[in-house]
């Protein structure tokens, strides 16, 4: 499975693609951290870097296309790969298709964590004092001040993308400001695997009523409509065109958690 978590600083990509990884066993590729890693070994990609992450500005294309062309080429992402981070301009996007190509892969989805940017500030904050409070180091760009340069950045440079992949047919959009397990589950949904249809139960139409999702749902290509739909809102398009949507909150009273036990359940 090849994803991208696209999204604002703040949105939860990094949490999102640690999931991903453990439940599909592929690697995250974060521009971010391996930047900061080249920062933290006095490289000299990590000296021509330093001054511009502490700002809160994006690095210079050539510098992330080449980090990502050389950590894709190894074994380990072989299986596939969560790019958090990456693509964050249409330029790196486009590299990343060409390194796609040539290998003969495809793209299977990009998740864009939708989230309200005033809330955004209010993470930020928290995610300080977490990190305060287990005696880490703060990041540098974790300011309030930095967060709006970032922010800004992502407005000018990266949003282009969500126009971008939704007229590949490739985009999801699910919504970032649901509890986190919420949105996990949202994003499983959307990459569940095909499940085989229930032929002879006794409770067929039962059944059938009970898997209608709530509002139309969209999922990734080659997904078929089983588990519940654990949250939503309206996404654009998704390569298998079924419908469009997002995550908000799941229907009333019913957890993601829930609705992930019951479809495991239907397996
Ligand atoms: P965020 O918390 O903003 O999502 P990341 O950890 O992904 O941050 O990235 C931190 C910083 O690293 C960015 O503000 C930027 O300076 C740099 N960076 C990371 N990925 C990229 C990229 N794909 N292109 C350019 N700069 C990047």
């Amino acid at each position: 499975m090849r994803l991208i978590l696209l999204g604002p600083p703040g949105a939860g990509k990094g949490t999102q693609a640690q999931r991903l990884v453990a439940k599909h066993g592929i690697v995250q590729l974060s521009t971010g951290d391996m930047l900061r890693a080249a920062v933290a070994a006095g490289t000299p990609v990590g000296r021509q870097v330093k001054d511009i992450m502490d700002r809160g500005d994006l690095c210079p294309d050539e510098i992330v296309v080449s980090i990502i062309a050389e950590r894709i080429s190894q074994p380990d992402a072989k299986n596939g790969f969560v790019l958090d981070g990456f693509p964050r301009t249409v330029a790196q996007a486009r590299a990343l298709e060409r390194m796609l190509h040539e290998k003969g892969l495809d793209l299977d989805g990009v998740v864009e964590l939708k989230v309200d940017e005033g809330q955004l500030i209010r993470r930020i904050e928290s995610r300080i004092k977490q990190t305060l409070a287990r005696g880490e180091p703060l990041r540098k760009d974790d300011d309030p001040e930095v967060l709006k340069t970032r922010l800004d950045a992502y407005r000018r440079q990266t949003a282009p993308l969500i126009h971008h992949y939704r007229e590949k047919n490739l985009l999801r959009a699910v919504d970032g400001m649901a509890p986190m397990d919420e949105v996990t589950a949202a994003i499983n949904w959307i990459f569940a695997k095909p499940q085989p249809q229930k032929t002879s139960t006794k409770s067929a139409t039962a059944q059938k009523t009970k898997q209608k999702p709530a509002k139309a749902v969209g999922r990734a290509k080659n997904a078929k409509p089983a588990p519940r739909e654990p949250a939503k809102a309206p996404a654009r398009s998704a390569k298998a065109g079924r419908s469009r949507t997002v995550a908000k909150k799941p229907a009333a009273g019913k957890t993601a958690a829930k609705a992930a036990k019951r479809s495991a359940k239907r397996r």
